[in-house]
């Protein structure tokens, strides 16, 4: 442990490359995702990555509440990121802050550009994501969740819309921030990818680096987003793989 000022704050980063979880810089945590996880919803998703869980659900295209937000040549697409009153270590005030709605309008925001939301007159689409446990990432986490679960809502989209951060810890560029990370780093920079443009439809950034070392940040980014894409088509070919017919194999 080294000290700043009062605060301990762990080791991020081995002399050999490797970060508090064993991970090497390149390396994302586990991630498991499963498309169609909730009854009620037209379209749904469940994501698992590291320590997060988070919950999306899909509704729409329906009608628009409220009712002014109607646009008449094209769906609305609304978003409500939320996190859980239990889903941090400290307890999280319940309902939504400034945080969640600036995450619930940049994950709209990436939405509007990959929905083919012309084909929707004066609807709206729906995204509800619920972060149940907090880890770093979630509106990473979020918007992958919901990606497959407006795919599972049958909604046409250009893409899938991988998302993953890439951040500065102990001066060297990692993939996947975890909490200690993002919290002790130097650098935090969420991005979303449109994996067959290569196009990026989120990306923030949080701390500080150099031109060089933010090249090496996308990059490694993008990379991280094409392995999850992988993974995003995997859950949806599982949810709607065609299985032995009902009464059992013969
Ligand atoms: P993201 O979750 O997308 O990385 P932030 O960088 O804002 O978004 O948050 C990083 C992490 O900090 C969250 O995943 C969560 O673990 C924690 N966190 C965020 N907001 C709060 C809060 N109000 N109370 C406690 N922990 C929080």
């Amino acid at each position: 442990m080294g000290s700043v000022g009062a605060k301990e704050v762990p080791v991020l980063l081995t002399p050999d490359g490797r970060r508090i979880d064993g991970r090497t810089l390149d390396e994302l945590r586990p991630i498991r995702i499963e498309a169609g996880a909730l009854h009620q919803a037209d379209g749904s998703a469940f994501v698992e990555w590291g320590a997060n869980k988070v919950m999306a659900a899909v509704y729409g295209p329906r009608e628009v509440h409220p009712r002014h937000l109607q646009q008449n040549n094209k769906a609305v697409i609304q978003c409500r990121y939320n996190m859980a009153a239990f889903s941090v270590d400290e307890r999280k005030r319940p309902g939504l802050d400034r945080r969640s709605q600036e995450i619930s309008k940049v994950i709209a925001e990436a939405f509007e550009s990959v929905v083919f939301a012309e084909e929707y007159p004066r609807t709206s689409i729906d995204i509800y994501i619920e972060v149940l446990q907090a880890n770093a990432g979630t509106r990473c986490a979020g918007l992958v969740a919901a990606s497959v679960a407006l795919a599972d809502a049958g909604i046409p989209m250009v893409d899938l819309l991988p998302a993953v951060a890439v951040g500065k810890v102990g001066g060297a560029i990692a993939l996947d921030l975890r909490k200690e990370e993002d919290n002790y780093g130097e650098a935090d920079l969420p991005m979303a990818l449109v994996p067959q443009s290569g196009r990026l439809v989120l990306l923030q950034m949080e701390g500080h680096m150099t031109e060089e070392e933010l090249a090496r940040s996308l990059d490694l980014g993008v990379q991280g987003c094409r392995t999850i894409y992988e993974k995003m088509k995997a859950a949806l070919r599982e949810r709607y793989a065609v299985g032995p017919p009902a009464g059992g194999a013969a």
